[in-house]
């Protein structure tokens, strides 16, 4: 093989594409990997929006204001006082900056260690497996190989009349790097990005207000645990106002006039800052040539198959570009998955079991399906459900707000799905993925010994509650 053929090429170094090559050179292909992402020195920064705007730095600023609100309001009630609390934003973003460089300067180094050939650029894909490469310090050139996997990502939707300027009108990039609390924070859109960074500046002071033009909160989880989570939200002060379509907005002396419909009326509204958080969209610009043979879907994302393969032969795609949940962990998996489909392995991800998290506090997570999803599908369930107010250690925290509930056959008893509001939810929801990734039954989880006292138990207890036998809650 000449210096320019790879076994494969992986085109996007984000958690899809740089877990794949990793996966990929383990297994003695000879790989390499084009992500084009630059950090504020000018040097590479592999890991792709998760690592560099997405996963990461919005939970390094979840975390500090975290702990701020916490001092602020729940420290008093276990005996500590906490006069004269301050907040020092430059501080905290230059945290968050070094988590999130820490982090790619490690990938780097892991590429150096695995021996893949590393190119910060662009990379667009021709027929024949012909990749040009754009390196970000030289000259374009021709690379080919047997598999090439697309890993682009995603970027923010945009919506019109509302123009980011990263300035006044963010986009999840923008969000990460204000550099004062604005007095008035404006969202549009409560889904996951809209409410967890909603609620990082709102703990740090901003009054925040989301816009959600759907009239469901939260239409991925099912209505009883949204309105707990909605009641947690409402006690925070979040000002989340469904059924409210934004129709546009400007900016005029260093503030942001917005203008949105409750359905009924119009109204405008005044902040300091605007987010944008209506979600995203595959990078499909400039990624692949007229004659690659890939084919998008309507809603313009790459087509594949269950094995991530395109319409075109051995063209392979992955992640945010692809259908399917965007999230980090999905394009990890399918990256690797697909790593070992082209040496020859039986790589395979099932998209039924993928968890979700929202990071706010309570945490909100899920997996499998709602009951709304179960009932359009003909599916007879029960459901168990258990509050964290009566849990010894959601006590003893001090933190108990929330539920677990789960969801199950109503006749074989199967695990259905899972939705959990509450502190730590999205670590101990994977107790109910790897019950689910085995088929196990609510009586599985309801026998499995939890150690005590622990949050987890009360999945236990949903377990338990799901054949009505409970042991700390009437059933
Ligand atoms: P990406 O991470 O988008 O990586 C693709 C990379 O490819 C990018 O660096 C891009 O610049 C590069 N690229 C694009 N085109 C080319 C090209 N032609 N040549 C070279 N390079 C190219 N998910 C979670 O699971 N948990 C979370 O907590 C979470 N929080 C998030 C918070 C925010 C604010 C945002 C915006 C997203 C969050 N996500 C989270 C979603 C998560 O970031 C994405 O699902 C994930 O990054 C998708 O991975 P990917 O590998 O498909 O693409
Ligand atoms: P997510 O897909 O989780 O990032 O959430 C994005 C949210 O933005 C969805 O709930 C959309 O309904 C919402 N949304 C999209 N367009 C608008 C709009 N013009 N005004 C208010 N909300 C919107």
């Amino acid at each position: 093989m000449s210096d320019n053929e790879f076994d494969v090429i992986f085109i996007g170094g984000g958690p899809g594409g740089y877990a794949g090559a990793i996966r990929a050179a383990q297994l003695g292909l000879k790989t390499m990997l084009i992500d084009d992402r630059k950090g504020e020195d000018g040097k590479p920064a592999p890991g792709g929006t998760c690592l560099n705007v997405g996963c990461i730095p919005s939970k390094a600023l979840l975390d500090s204001s975290k702990h701020f609100h916490h001092i602020q309001h729940d420290y008093t009630a276990h005996g500590i006082n906490t006069e004269g609390v301050s907040i020092d934003i430059d501080k905290m973003l230059e945290r968050k900056r070094k988590v999130v460089k820490q982090l790619t300067g490690g990938l780097v180094q892991l590429f150096k260690a695995n021996k893949i050939e590393f190119v910060n650029g662009r990379g667009k894909l021709f027929s024949e497996r012909q990749v040009e490469v754009s390196p970000n310090d030289g000259d374009k050139y021709t690379a080919t190989a047997k598999d090439v996997v697309l890993a682009a990502g995603s970027v923010p939707f945009s919506i019109p009349n509302v123009e980011v300027d990263n300035e006044y009108i963010l986009d999840n990039v923008g969000a990460l790097e204000i550099s004062e609390v604005p007095e008035r924070f404006g969202v549009i859109g409560a889904g996951v990005i809209g409410l967890e960074m909603g609620s990082v500046w709102s703990r740090l002071g901003a009054e925040a207000v989301l816009f959600e033009a759907l009239d469901d909160f939260l239409p991925a989880i099912d209505r009883d645990m949204a309105k707990v989570a909605q009641r947690e939200f409402k006690k925070q002060k979040l000002d989340i106002r469904m059924g409210c379509k934004v129709s546009g907005a400007e900016v005029s002396d260093g503030k942001v006039k917005l203008s949105y419909s409750d359905g009924k009326e119009d109204h405008e509204e005044v902040f300091d800052r605007l987010l944008v958080a209506v979600g995203r969209k595959a990078a499909t610009d400039n990624l692949v040539a007229d004659d690659s043979g890939v084919e998008l879907t309507e809603r313009g994302k790459i087509k594949v198959d269950g094995h991530c393969r395109t319409s075109a032969d051995k063209i392979w795609a992955i992640g945010d570009l692809v259908r399917g949940p965007m999230l980090a962990h999905k394009a990890s998996e399918e990256g690797i998955a697909v790593a070992e489909s082209i040496a020859g392995q039986a790589g395979h991800i099932n998209l039924e079991t993928v968890p979700w998290v929202i990071y706010t506090d309570p945490e909100i997570a899920w997996v499998g399906k709602t009951e709304a999803q179960l009932e359009e599908e003909g599916i007879e369930y029960r459901t168990g459900a258990f509050p964290f107010a009566a849990t010894g250690r959601g006590l003893a925290m001090g933190n108990a707000t929330g539920q677990v509930k789960i969801l199950a056959d109503a006749e074989t008893d199967e695990l259905l799905g899972c939705q959990i509001v509450g502190s730590y939810a999205s670590e101990f929801i994977g107790e109910v993925v790897v019950a689910m990734e085995f088929n196990g039954s609510a009586e599985d989880l309801a026998r499995i010994v939890h150690a005590h006292p622990t949050l987890s138990e009360a999945v236990h207890e949903a377990a338990l509650a799901v054949d009505k036998r409970a042991i700390h809650k009437a059933n």
